[in-house]
């Protein structure tokens, strides 16, 4: 019930309390009296008509309407009504009679005018009740909350304003917990990172951790700053947008806490840098970049030097230096003018950049100096054969207004560790190898040490003279036989032989690496594999069961291009039937992209070609090649045999590789066999074809044709 007691009156202000506190003794009507006048507002008691006709007011009503009660009741001066804003009337006597009828308490807000014409806001709270006649009278209490009201205007026209900041900021604005999630975002924010709505983005962006910074460690950092200083400013970070581009954005945060210092949120505002940073980038790369050609300048070929040298040190590799002058740069650039000139430079610096690998640096010193660090190289052989290319890119013509051009460089070569230990004397000392590089007559490189050049001239001559003798078809092929158990021929091996009229014999373990580099292995297999095969078609043109030609592929040339294209070719040109046909190819094949490797072997053996691993024994994991791969042969290497007579270690390795390629149903072929002991040995524990001096050393075809013609058994030699 209402918090008065009910109270009748009359039309003079008097009360008359209806019930008392039980056992109280207290003058009831007094401590009523008392409360009632001291209240803040006016309680009132009025009818249910059109006047609101006061029954009784308390003395609040002085104060709140400059009228003494006497003057409200019955409206001796004014009705309440009267007193009620006209704009309120209506609204005020709605929500009293809806409660009324529900039975229950209202309170409404409206505005009065006081005596002295000024307008008030008060609220009105109360309940309709029966009087002792059982009429409808309301009862309650009214107060002046016009001070609350402004207060509460104020406070909302604020925060409206601040909404307005939030709402229209160009700057993105968020609120994030700690867990990285969003608790607020402005519209702003969610155009800078791409959602439609900042709800949309409030409820994707889930993890900002991950979600949101480029490099994930971003937000760890960010937390991180938080911890220490409260706040961070101008942290620049990637992000991503909604659709996966990226930005640079730049955020100003702090930590919002409750009143007992407890964490809230992280509040902040974010701004889109990328232009700036872009522009900054773009700073950055001029410092770093030449202008002309876009190659890296003399500062950022310090850096990488020193990265390399670093890196040269680490894993133990070599580094090598390369100084380049371009030969006639100087006649272009004054004969044909600076825009030729500068043609000719960003043309050749294409061309660096296409023959070098990623991890290789291009640098352009100025004028037509170039300098080349070359990283990752193993061996000397590979840095040859690379500024081989690149002396034959430079060497290309170039189209110069209209006509074409060759231009030849001078390269010098500087090693890291042996030709200096640090940038300076590297360079130096590649520049001291250019000069004597134009000293030789220029398109030719040079090392700074001498021991080098010497390496690098042979390896040029072996080239050159392989190139000649592959013209004039010079190169020779030797056959070994391979035995079975009864030292009958069962097979050849082709080897490639070379007798220089000059250098003399040359081995195939010296031209063949050069062949690989150089490409020249394509014409020299070709030129042997005609060779063999058309002796083999010679040999089994009568044979019963015709022997088995064995031919060596390189493991470069097995994985190039149509291998097996080009061998059908040869087959087909010889009018040899594959199945005479082995092939002997070493582990190294597989170790690169085995899927690769695999799908040639299945093309060879649809062919119907036999296969051999070569070597066998001086890899790394043997068993597993040999299980994925379909083999037929197995071929165990010179070195599992070498000895094996007197080592017990050896012997118990040649066992195991016997009995491992039984297993796997390969035939198992022993090379170098050179003894009769090895020979027992390797027979008794289950080889089934042998080769070696023992049996035979290399012969040439007329050779092994009189061999053959002996009845194809290979006698024992007398003991
Ligand atoms: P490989 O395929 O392991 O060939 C066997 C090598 O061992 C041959 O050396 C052969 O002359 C030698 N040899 C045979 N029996 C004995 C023996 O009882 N004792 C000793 N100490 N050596 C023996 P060669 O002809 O110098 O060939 C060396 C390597 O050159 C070959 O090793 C092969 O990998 C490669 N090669 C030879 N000819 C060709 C070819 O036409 N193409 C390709 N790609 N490589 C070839
Ligand atoms: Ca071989
Ligand atoms: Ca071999």
């Amino acid at each position: 019930m209402f918090f008065l007691p009910i109270i009748v009156s009359d039309n003079s202000a008097r009360l008359r309390p209806t019930s008392l506190h039980a056992g109280g003794v207290l003058d009831g009507s007094r401590v009523l009296e008392t409360l009632m006048n001291n209240l803040q507002g006016m309680a009132y008691r009025c009818l249910d008509d059109a006047h609101w006709t006061m029954i009784f007011v308390s003395h609040g009503c002085t104060d709140l309407t400059g009228y003494t009660p006497s003057e409200i009741i019955d409206q001796s001066v004014i009705s309440w009504e009267m007193l009620t804003h006209p704009d309120d009337r209506a609204r005020v006597r709605h929500a009293i009679h809806v409660a009324a009828n529900a039975r229950r308490r209202f309170s409404v807000e409206y505005r009065i005018q006081t005596r002295s014409g000024e307008l008030r806001w008060v609220v009105e709270r109360g309940v309709a009740v029966s009087d002792e006649q059982g009429d409808r009278v309301i009862e309650g209490i009214i107060e002046d909350v016009t001070e609350r009201r402004a207060m509460l205007d104020a406070l909302a026209q604020a925060e409206s304003r601040y909404r307005n900041i939030f709402e229209h900021a160009s700057e993105g604005i968020f609120q994030t917990s700690s867990d990285g999630r969003y608790l607020a975002a402005n519209p702003a924010l969610a155009r800078l990172y791409g959602y439609p709505d900042a709800q949309t983005l409030i409820d994707n962006l889930s993890d900002i951790g991950r979600r949101l910074y480029v490099d994930p460690t971003r937000r760890d950092e960010f937390h991180r700053l938080m911890q220490t200083h409260g706040e961070v400013l101008n942290f620049e970070s990637e992000v991503y947008r909604h659709d996966g581009s990226r930005i640079w954005v730049s955020e100003n945060a702090h930590i919002v806490r409750d009143a007992q210092g407890e964490f809230i949120c992280y509040e902040g505002t974010v701004q889109d840098v990328s232009e700036r940073r872009h522009y900054q980038a773009q700073l950055e790369r001029q410092a770093n970049h030449d202008l002309l050609t876009g190659l890296p300048n003399r500062v950022l070929l310090g850096d990488r030097l020193e990265q390399g040298i670093a890196r040269a040190e680490r894993l133990g590799c070599l580094l090598a230096v390369v100084f380049i002058d371009l030969d006639n740069f100087k006649f272009i650039n004054d004969s044909l003018g600076h825009t030729a000139g500068d043609d000719l430079l960003t043309a050749i610096a294409e061309r660096f950049s296409t023959t070098l690998r990623g991890s290789d640096t291009v640098a352009r010193l100025g004028g037509d100096e170039f300098v080349l660090v070359l990283n990752d190289h193993d061996e000397v052989s590979g840095v040859i054969s690379l500024l081989e290319r690149v002396l034959s890119e430079i060497a290309r013509p170039v189209t110069l207004s209209g006509r074409e051009f060759q231009v030849g460089a001078s390269l010098g070569v500087a090693l890291y560790p042996e030709d200096g230990r640090d940038a300076q004397s590297l360079l130096k000392h590649a520049d001291v190898a250019m000069y004597a590089a134009k000293d030789r007559g220029r398109n030719n490189f040079q090392f700074f040490t001498r021991e080098l050049n010497r390496v690098a001239e042979e390896r040029l001559n072996l080239e050159a003279a392989m190139r000649a003798a592959l013209e004039q078809d010079a190169f020779d092929v030797h056959y070994q036989p391979k035995v079975d158990h009864l030292r009958r021929i069962v097979g050849v091996e082709a080897l490639a032989r070379w007798f220089h009229p000059e250098l003399g014999a040359i081995g195939p373990d010296r031209f063949i690496p050069v062949a690989e580099e150089t490409g020249l292995i394509v014409p020299l297999t070709t030129a042997i594999l005609r060779r063999a095969f058309a002796a083999a078609r010679r040999w089994n043109h009568r044979r019963e069961r015709p022997l088995r030609m064995a031919v060596n592929l390189s493991p470069r040339l097995f994985l190039s291009g149509d291998i097996v294209a080009h061998i059908a070719g040869l087959l087909a040109e010889a009018g040899l039937s594959p199945t005479q046909v082995e092939l002997e190819i070493t582990e190294t094949v597989f170790l690169g992209d085995s899927d690769r490797a695999v799908g040639i072997l299945r093309d060879f053996k649809r062919l119907g070609v036999s296969l051999a691993m070569d070597d066998f024994g001086t890899g790394y994991s043997s068993l597993s090649y040999l299980r994925r791969f379909p083999l037929d042969i197995i071929k165990l290497d010179r070195s599992l045999v070498t000895g094996l007579e007197h080592e017990e270690e050896v012997a118990m390795i040649a066992r195991a590789a016997i009995s491992l390629g039984q297993s796997l149903r390969k035939t198992v072929v022993a090379e170098g066999v050179e003894n009769q002991a090895q020979f027992d040995f390797l027979r008794f524990q289950g080889c089934d074809e042998f080769q070696g001096y023992l049996l035979s050393r290399p012969v040439p075809e007329i050779e092994l044709s009189g061999l053959l013609a002996d009845g194809g058994l290979i006698p024992k030699a007398p003991s």
